[in-house]
């Protein structure tokens, strides 16, 4: 697996519990807030002197906050899978056509750009590279020396990014590239 963040995913973690815990509370402030509201001050024992708009002005904060937190814990949640599905699709290679990855997720290379953009901002594959005149993401191979460069895979016609000196596979057929 490629260089992957654990700090960040610690405190990623410790985000969720926290959004989980506060927005509970929230909410049940909120239904409190409501209850009281609609008891007349009973429940929660408010005076009568604290108005009730202010009890109406809480009680919306309350579920605003509540539904506030939860919605950015569903979304973490979303982008924790996202993440993963990168992941799963990039294991170990080295060099992987933003095409090819955007046909695996079903969505533009544009959009595939900016998630690989967005994840290597948030620690996960931080070693990587996207070359955006080559539409490809590049992973340093520690084993090879050498620069980058685009060769024509004999088998497929397909264009493929190699270390120079470094015998490679296809990305898209499989078959053995030397130069
Ligand atoms: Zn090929």
């Amino acid at each position: 697996m490629k260089q992957y963040s654990n700090s960040k995913s610690v405190a990623s973690g410790c985000l969720k519990v926290f959004l989980v815990v506060f927005g509970s509370i929230a909410l049940l402030f909120g239904v409190f807030g409501l209850v009281d509201l609609v008891s007349g001050g009973q429940v929660v024992g408010t005076e009568e002197d604290v108005s009730y708009l202010t009890g109406i002005i809480m009680t919306t904060f309350s579920f605003a906050v509540g539904f506030g937190c939860f919605a950015t814990f569903f979304m973490m949640l979303r982008q924790a899978k996202i993440i993963g599905y990168y992941i799963a699709l990039i294991g170990n290679k080295k060099s992987i056509p933003i095409k090819w990855l955007a046909e695996k997720r079903n969505v533009s290379q544009e959009k595939v750009i900016k998630d690989l953009y967005k994840m290597m901002s948030r620690g996960v594959f931080t070693d990587g590279h996207i070359e955006e005149n080559m539409n490809i993401l590049l992973f340093p191979d520690e084993n090879s020396i050498g620069e980058f460069k685009t060769v024509i895979c004999k088998n497929c016609g397909g264009s493929v990014v190699i270390r120079e000196g470094h015998e490679e596979k296809c990305t898209y057929c499989g078959a053995r590239i030397r130069e």
